[in-house]
């Protein structure tokens, strides 16, 4: 740190995003991207329109996303933010609604931004244990004076919870907001986003990174009741007006007009995570049950850093995360048959290599 570093800083800690090698010689399970590249549409909207025209800036009410956004989700085009990916609605979050009385809640183990976000900008976070299952208790919320964020399904543990659930948080917490971070909902659990015309203290977050192929473009969205929209553009408009380019515009408006390509390709994804949590469990791992495109998984045999390590050796990137209670455990995320073929080998290899 410098000397000039502003004091409110003093005491924060960036996010450590998982390892991006540059060098693609990894089998890489370990960032939750899809492994599907854009659809042809949207390579093709990015060819033809959008680059020709980048002297000129992009769209700062995003037009062309957000009636395409909410056309898709039967809303309007007022209850539509667009980010620079969700990390960036986030962050308008914390910055539009969170101060000395309203802070955060959420689960002990859950999206590793959220308290970064609060250590950024001195807001206190009240965590909650998952249980021994790694549930959330959603009665734990009922007296918080706090926001409440949850990622639904949560991450890195990938277990969803119903709608009803949702419901419930929003009714025991009128007076504060329930934030759902939807990241990888497309995956299997259920969307709150038709609840926004039902909820005033409601948003919904998601992100084209996972499910939409598009994690480099940088696009994510939040949907609430137009009085929450507008308090969150209040901040996009005031740090970063500009903040989704023409390039990303074209690509999510296509990403999201090909639902075929789509469709298909989150039926791969599923189909793929049974057969992972299948071998797996052959293998004498514990899998949780997942609603995302990753799996969650330990083996009581081998510790989580040595399993970490001696996949990297071989060439296969998962998530370790050397936090209490899921230290023994590893994210994987789902890739292509290929990918997953090349996982089950090299577990294969270390686990009989081991016992011999
Ligand atoms: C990946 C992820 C995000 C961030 O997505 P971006 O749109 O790429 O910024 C947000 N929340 C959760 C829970 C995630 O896993």
């Amino acid at each position: 740190m410098s000397k000039f570093i502003s004091s409110r800083l003093y005491r924060a800690e960036a996010y450590v995003p998982g390892e991006q090698p540059r060098d693609m010689k990894y089998n890489k399970l370990n960032t939750n991207e899809s492994p599907f590249p854009p659809s042809p549409r949207v390579v093709k909207a990015v060819d033809e329109a959008s680059v020709k025209a980048l002297n000129l800036y992009s769209d700062p009410t995003c037009k062309a996303l957000t009636d395409c956004l909410a056309a898709y989700y039967g809303i309007e085009p007022c209850n539509v933010v667009c980010g620079n990916g969700s990390d960036e609605i986030l962050n308008f979050i914390w910055q539009a609604f969170c101060d000395d009385t309203h802070g955060v809640a959420y689960p002990d183990i859950t999206y590793g931004l959220y308290p970064v976000l609060s250590s950024l900008y001195n807001i206190d976070s009240e965590v909650f244990p998952l249980d021994e299952n790694f549930n959330i208790n959603i009665e734990d919320y009922r007296n918080t004076d706090n926001h409440v964020i949850i990622a639904n399904p949560n991450a890195p543990t990938a277990i969803a919870i119903p709608l009803s659930e949702i419901r419930k948080l929003l009714e025991m917490n009128t007076g504060r907001l329930v934030v759902v971070d939807e990241a990888y909902v497309d995956f299997g659990a259920q969307s709150a986003v038709s609840l926004i015309k039902e909820y005033s203290n409601l948003i919904v977050v998601q992100t084209f990174s996972k499910s939409r192929s598009l994690a480099g473009a940088r696009l994510g969205a939040a949907f609430a009741c137009k009085e929450l929209a507008n308090d969150i553009n209040l901040i996009r408009n005031s740090t970063n007006p500009y903040n989704i380019n023409r390039i990303t515009m074209a690509a999510g408006v296509e990403a999201i007009n090909d639902t075929e390509y789509f469709e298909k390709n989150r039926r791969t994804i599923i189909e793929t995570r049974g057969y992972t949590a299948e071998f797996l469990q052959k293998l004498g791992f514990g899998v949780l049950p997942s609603s995302a495109n990753f799996v969650f998984a330990s083996n009581k045999d081998f510790d989580g850093k040595y399993l970490y390590t001696a996949l990297k050796e071989r060439g296969v990137l998962v998530r370790h995360f050397s936090l209490p209670r899921i230290s023994n455990y590893l994210r994987i995320s789902i890739g292509s048959r290929e990918q997953m073929d090349g996982l089950y080998i090299a577990l294969k290899e270390i686990i009989n290599g081991e016992k011999k």
